[in-house]
């Protein structure tokens, strides 16, 4: 197929790019470079370096198969500061896209929702019909684009699929995490192997959890990317799907850590500090459904994430 990756620049989306391209298909990647780096794009992929807004027609109008839409701000904190800025890049922008994809006939999307959109869970494993309650901006641009996929699909024909990831690690060879303001649990704490950071920073030590700290699903992000081109195939004209994608599983911050020291060797010192503001004290996605439905099964382990996202920012 060729295929309009959105965001190809960033980490998720360069990691589905290069398996776009060896599973045979042809890839544009449409990135304005504002968070993500040219240098990242697959050499296999071309690159526009230009926001959806100012590109997106043109783009499509030389016809594509399909989307791949990953180009999104995604700092919780700085949704909170700029709620304005993240409504505009996020749904401003999706919607920008969604037009160029009506009037130039792209049949199917696939776009990076996000656990965000769930809020505080009532109950875990949460599954894709549990409430949605974002707690935060981010989360909430993210759901109301799975909204706009759902009109657009019914309205026009699209055939879209809305994966909302949980906790994202690993990296895939050359492809991983390069994110100037790095807010993720494993990247900082490979910074203290590193040599980049004295010690990590554990938020929270008083939930109700068996040891404290905060729970959450991690998943590789070469598993995310195989869902995708999953995902990709399950397009279904007039349809919107929503699957949750994580492992099932859930770690503490404490137990992240720990895997870290096994993997690098190092002792990783770790001072235990206040709560984050609105983090969640558990969450975990049932993927039941993405598992029965299109055959998706994670796996790599914790293990195998803290692994390659430890050689990653080695090389
Ligand atoms: N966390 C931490 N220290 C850090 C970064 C994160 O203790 O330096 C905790 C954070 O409070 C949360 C978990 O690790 O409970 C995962 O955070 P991350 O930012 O990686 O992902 P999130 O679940 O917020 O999307």
């Amino acid at each position: 197929m060729k295929l309009l990756v959105t965001g190809g620049a960033g980490y998720i989306g360069s990691v589905v790019a290069a398996r776009l391209l060896e599973a045979g298909h042809e890839v544009v990647v449409l990135d304005d470079c504002s968070t993500g780096h040219a240098d990242a794009v697959p050499s296999g992929a071309a690159l526009v370096r230009a926001t959806l807004r100012a590109a997106a027609g043109d783009v499509l109008a030389e016809g594509f198969d399909g989307v791949l839409h990953f180009a999104a701000k995604s700092l919780v904190g700085e949704s909170v500061e700029k709620p304005g800025l993240y409504w505009d890049k996020n749904l401003g922008e999706s919607l920008a896209l969604l037009d160029a994809m009506r009037v130039h006939r792209v049949p199917r999307i696939v776009f990076s929702s996000t656990a965000a959109t769930y809020g505080e869970p009532e109950r875990t494993p949460i599954v894709e019909t549990d409430p949605t309650r974002p707690t935060n901006p981010y989360g909430a641009s993210k759901l109301a684009i799975d909204t706009v996929l759902a009109e657009y699909a019914r309205m026009y024909g699209i055939g879209g699929v809305s994966l909302r990831y949980f906790n994202v690690a690993g990296a895939y060879g050359t492809y991983g995490e390069r994110h100037t303001v790095e807010t993720h649990i494993i990247p900082n704490v490979l910074k203290v192997p590193l040599g980049e950071r004295e010690s990590v920073s554990i938020f929270g030590t008083d939930y109700a959890t068996a040891d404290g700290t905060c729970v959450r699903d991690y998943i590789h992000v070469v598993d995310l990317a195989t869902a995708h081109l999953l995902a990709l195939e399950a397009c279904a004209p007039g349809e919107h799907e929503i699957f949750n994608l994580g492992s099932g599983a859930g770690y503490s911050v404490r137990e992240v850590i720990d895997v870290c020291r096994e993997v690098t060797g190092e002792p990783i010192p770790a001072v235990e500090g206040p709560r984050r503001p609105g983090d969640p004290a558990v969450l975990i996605a049932s993927s039941a459904k993405i598992t029965e439905r299109l055959g998706w099964k994670p796996e790599r382990d914790l293990r195998s994430m803290v692994a390659d996202a430890w050689a990653f920012i080695r090389s």
